[in-house]
């Protein structure tokens, strides 16, 4: 995860402290991917972000997010919904591209 004081302040992961204001970057862990958040006004639920690839506060590069990767290894197993129940348990883990060669 990207390491800078500023980003950190500011990042929450998955959805847990979504609602919290001071929160703006959220950290979707399954595809290593950072993102502004895009809230549903009623219930400040996350329902969608907007991907960015460079930090706000420092300017680095932030890691390459690993939603296609994702995908395109679901689909070598016909499987095309992130909620299929099919989907093998080590690809249900947050950390499932920590392995990856090449992440
Ligand atoms: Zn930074």
């Amino acid at each position: 995860m990207h390491q800078c004081k500023e980003m950190n302040k500011a990042i929450f992961i998955n959805n847990s402290d979504s609602d919290n204001e001071d929160k703006m970057v959220k950290y979707y862990k399954r595809f290593n991917e950072y993102g502004f958040p895009i809230l549903d006004g009623e219930n400040s639920d996350v329902i969608s972000t907007i991907g960015i690839k460079f930090c706000p506060w420092c300017g680095k590069k932030l890691p390459e997010s690993q939603r296609d990767a994702y995908f395109n290894i679901l689909e070598t197993l016909d499987i095309y919904n992130i909620h299929d129940k099919n989907i093998p348990d080590e690809l249900k883990r947050d950390d499932w591209w920590d392995n990856k060669e090449g992440k």
